[in-house]
Order: structure tokens, then C-alpha cells, then sequence
């Protein structure tokens, strides 16, 4: 082989190589999409389960499973306790329409709903999140 056909084809190897990163990457790229749509499937499947056990639709799950369950609704349960501590801090209620307004309200802006007349306490303390342990799956 003349040095003009081996440089030729030395360009020509370095052409397919790039093509073949390319193609590669290409490939990559497709199991990186298919990974994140088998997550996303995986999400809702949990979310099934979860809401099926819940609502007393499905409570034949497995021991783990169950535990997991728990697990989320003690940590929906926190979350509201987080809310209504966000809420003291901002000195904020919310109304039935799910509208937030101040803590003083007679009324809500929103939908005119009217609070009972309470005594307007201002929080000293929160309350301990760690107390929320066993909260109804009714409630979530
Ligand atoms: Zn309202």
C-alpha cells in the first residue's frame, strides 16, 4: 500500500470511528430515553399500588410494600402538620375552598365563606412534627 492509499485510509478509519461514536451516542440516547419512560412507568405503578391500597380497593400488598405505604402516608401526615406550622408562621388559615388568607379573617376573599368566630392565638410554639405517627390513611 502507498503512503497515499494508507493515509487515505487512516482518514477514512477516523471517518468510520466518528461515525460510529455518533451512531453510538445516537443508541445512548435512546436507552436514556426508554430508562426515564420506564421510571415514569414504574412512578405510576407505586402510585397505583398506593392509592389502591388507600382507598381499600387493593389491601392484598405484600408485607414491604405495605411498610413503604405506611411510610408515605406518615410522611403526608407531616407535611400537614408542616403546612399548619407554615401557616402560624405567616399568621395565615386556610379556607374550606382551599384559598389561604390571613388568620384574622372573618371572611374568605375567594368564596365569601365565613369562619366561625375563634380567638386569635398567636403561636409560641410548633408543634412537634415527630408526634404525627399513626395518622389514618382516611385522612390523605
Ligand atoms: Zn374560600
Amino acid at each position: 500500500m502507498s503512503i497515499f492509499n494508507k493515509l487515505k485510509q487512516g482518514v477514512s478509519d477516523a471517518g468510520n470511528k466518528a461515525k460510529t461514536t455518533v451512531e453510538a451516542t445516537r443508541l445512548k440516547g435512546q436507552i436514556t430515553n426508554n430508562t426515564g419512560e420506564i421510571n415514569d412507568l414504574f412512578l405510576k405503578i407505586g402510585r397505583e399500588v398506593f392509592t389502591s391500597y388507600n382507598t381499600q380497593t387493593n389491601t392484598q400488598v405484600d408485607e414491604k410494600i405495605k411498610t413503604h405505604i405506611i411510610n408515605i402516608n406518615n410522611l403526608l401526615g407531616k407535611n400537614k402538620e408542616i403546612e399548619k406550622n407554615i401557616h402560624k408562621v405567616r399568621n395565615q388559615k386556610d379556607c374550606v375552598c382551599g384559598h389561604t388568607v390571613t388568620f384574622d379573617s372573618e371572611f374568605c376573599s375567594a368564596c365569601g365563606h365565613r369562619f366561625a368566630a375563634s380567638a386569635i392565638v398567636v403561636p409560641t410554639q410548633f408543634e412537634a412534627v415527630e408526634k404525627v405517627e399513626n395518622i389514618p390513611k382516611e385522612d390523605i
